[in-house]
């Protein structure tokens, strides 16, 4: 079989793969949206890379546009704050950065595009994310994370969404926004079920989170927005992640690489987190797989 034509498997079209005009860019008509085709005979596998140019608009990154909704008055939230678990001890940056959570505004641009590309965005708001944190008692604390790299966890046994404890003692503005950003990536995991089962399709939400709470706090403070600290949990996380989302490249190589490394091993997508169906478009996970399929395709070959 040829390294061109990854055998991943494609979202489930009963009876072939749909059919679109390639006139209009890939955007399917109403007309064209019912119509069914089997791949020609002696085709089982199809690449998606060439499905993509074929049958859909590049991913391009819509202008900014359109007002950020009106952020919540934290005097409405502050109590829902001091009943958490472990509140009495809460460090203070924890407790500042939940109140930046709580400001988050999707800005409604990133937002459609995220779920434009196969992201399927899990809160609306930074309240919605600190509700649910609310609503099941869930801890947010910092904790020792040896010598992992990453920057946050969610800890389903212990109900505790854990910031790496050597960002603790930083009450930089940049910090607190960036941990907000993070406890918004996890809350993402601890939402729906919040089991310990993660996919390469639920790692894509949350990265949606994080990137989403970025594009707000940029939005909103030109100081963050200017923000050129070596911080890790910025440089190599949430401004990363709003780089490589919103990367002019129409293919995303540079983002597909970067969850390949960081979630390659992990399942496509599990029962809580299934893949978006986009009408006329590969989701993101499946470019993702078709790239790890033809990474693994070489290694077993060469
Ligand atoms: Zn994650």
């Amino acid at each position: 079989m040829p390294l061109t034509s990854p055998s991943v498997a494609l979202p489930s079209f009963a009876g072939g793969v749909p059919q679109f005009d390639g006139a209009d860019r890939g955007v399917p008509s109403r007309r064209t949206m019912v119509t069914w085709q089997l791949p020609p005979t002696g085709q089982d596998t199809l690449s998606l890379s060439a499905f993509q140019t074929k049958n859909t608009p590049p991913l391009a990154v819509p202008p900014q546009q359109s007002p950020l909704p009106k952020a919540p008055d934290p005097a409405t939230y502050r109590s829902a704050i001091a009943a958490l678990p472990g509140a009495e001890s809460m460090p203070p940056e924890i407790y500042h950065a939940l109140i930046e959570l709580g400001q988050i505004q999707n800005p409604p641009w990133a937002d459609t595009y995220l779920r434009s590309i196969g992201v399927d965005v899990l809160f609306k708001n930074g309240m919605e994310a600190l509700n649910l944190i609310t609503s099941k008692g869930i801890r947010v604390d910092f904790g020792d994370m040896g010598n992992s790299k990453a920057h946050a966890q969610w800890l389903k046994d212990e109900n505790l969404i854990m910031i790496n404890q050597r960002y603790q003692g930083d009450t930089s503005k940049a910090t607190l926004y960036a941990i907000s950003e993070a406890i918004y990536h996890e809350a993402g995991h601890a939402s729906r079920n919040g089991d310990n089962q993660a996919s390469i399709q639920e790692e894509i939400n949350c990265l949606g989170m994080n990137t989403l709470g970025y594009l707000y706090h940029v939005m909103t403070d030109a100081d963050y927005a200017a923000n050129t600290s070596n911080s890790r949990l910025i440089q190599d996380g949430v401004a990363l992640y709003a780089k490589l989302f919103f990367d002019p490249d129409p293919n995303k190589l540079a983002l597909i690489g970067r969850v390949i490394e960081k979630y390659g091993y992990l399942p496509a997508h599990t029962p809580d987190h299934p893949i978006p169906v986009l009408p006329g478009k590969v989701p993101l996970t499946y470019l993702v797989l078709e790239q790890l399929q033809n990474r693994r395709a070489k290694e077993w070959i060469g």
